[in-house]
């Protein structure tokens, strides 16, 4: 038995996971899923959106599919994610974007960079410190070259030219990619942000900083259809977590009308986490045939709901095998 935690979170988390779960389901008899409760709505019931029983709970899975968490700007509530991505040492945020001629992924580090919590007021300025250690430019540096070996290149987003912490960070990856034989460029991460858009064919994997990743990738998303299509991963030396890149969207909650690609697609890097690459590729397939018959959210232009949209790859997935 595989052991899944299944934690649906919030908003439209509550819609498209179940999509994403029976998807996998269907191709994977032996997962056991498990529900895990997290987020604001707990919050609001419990006064607790995560306890370290819930993180015991996600540490005994062999992985976990999430949907999406609302931060409320409350200012007592701390974001969940950010908890369990430190709690469970979730380095590498792993975000595929692919289409018509491109196929790219990119490797944002997950921990350090201006997202290190480390910030303070003092009289009229606010300071956040932006830490980019050796040890953290390393692990993220090989994850994306490990990824890189697989496929073509890699490129080093950075801001080297103004920043002395991307020097470091450029320093650790140029070492890693020529330890591991990977052919690799530089570009600063304000023109990678418009060539992507522009040249998208010309990119493979992308390694970069924090904020960098996560400005880069969803101006990549442009790229994929949207929010509704983006899956990601977020994976340390011993857990691993998949999650669609949007949030939880409550402006279209409970309405049946969000796209459960995102998240069907983090099921399917879920699988290629288990190497299980036939699934993988079959699930992909049958979303491919759904969308090519016509059948679409209203976010593409359709009027299927989430959960017929499920019904339908289902269909294509029983057809095909
Ligand atoms: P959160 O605070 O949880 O991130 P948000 O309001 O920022 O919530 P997002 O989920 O980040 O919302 O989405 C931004 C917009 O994109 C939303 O207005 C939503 O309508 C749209 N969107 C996001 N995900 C989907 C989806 N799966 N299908 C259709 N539309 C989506
Ligand atoms: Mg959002």
């Amino acid at each position: 038995m595989v052991r899944i935690a299944v934690v649906e979170g919030d908003g439209i988390g509550h819609e498209v996971i179940p999509v994403a779960r029976s998807v996998l389901g269907a191709v994977r008899p032996d997962f056991e899923f498990f529900d895990v409760e997290v987020g604001y709505g707990r919050w609001e019931r419990t006064g607790s959106a995560c306890d370290s029983g819930t993180i015991a709970d996600l540490r005994s899975a062999d992985a976990i599919l999430f949907g999406a968490v609302t931060t409320p700007p409350d200012p007592g509530y701390r974001s969940v994610v950010l908890q369990i991505r430190h709690d469970l040492d979730l380095y590498a945020n792993i975000r595929p974007v692919r289409g018509e001629g491109f196929n790219i992924v990119i490797v944002r580090e997950n921990t350090e960079g201006l997202y290190s919590g480390i910030e303070w007021r003092e009289s009229d300025r606010a300071c956040t410190l932006r830490v980019i250690s050796e040890k953290g430019s390393r692990r993220i540096a090989r994850c994306a070259c490990t990824l890189a070996r697989q496929r073509r290149h890699l490129t080093i987003g950075n801001k080297a030219n103004v920043l002395k912490s991307d020097v470091l960070f450029v320093d650790i990856c140029r070492q890693e990619a020529e330890r591991a034989g990977v052919p690799y460029e530089t570009r600063y991460i304000d023109a990678l942000c418009l060539d992507i858009l522009m040249h998208p064919d010309r990119y493979d994997v992308i390694v970069t900083t924090n904020i960098f990743g996560d400005i880069l990738s969803d101006t990549a998303g442009y790229l994929a259809g949207g929010l509704g299509m983006l899956p990601s991963a977020n994976i340390g030396d011993r857990y691993a977590f998949f999650e669609p890149v949007h949030g939880s969207a409550p402006d279209i909650a409970g309405q049946n009308i969000a796209n459960p690609i995102a998240a069907i697609r983090s099921g399917v890097m879920l699988l290629r986490h288990f190497d299980d690459t036939g699934n993988a590729a079959a699930v992909e397939e049958a979303v491919g045939k759904t969308l090519a018959k016509g059948i679409r959210t209203p976010d593409l232009g359709g009027t299927t709901g989430t959960r017929e949209f499920g019904e339908a790859v289902l269909r294509e997935l029983s057809h095909g095998t």
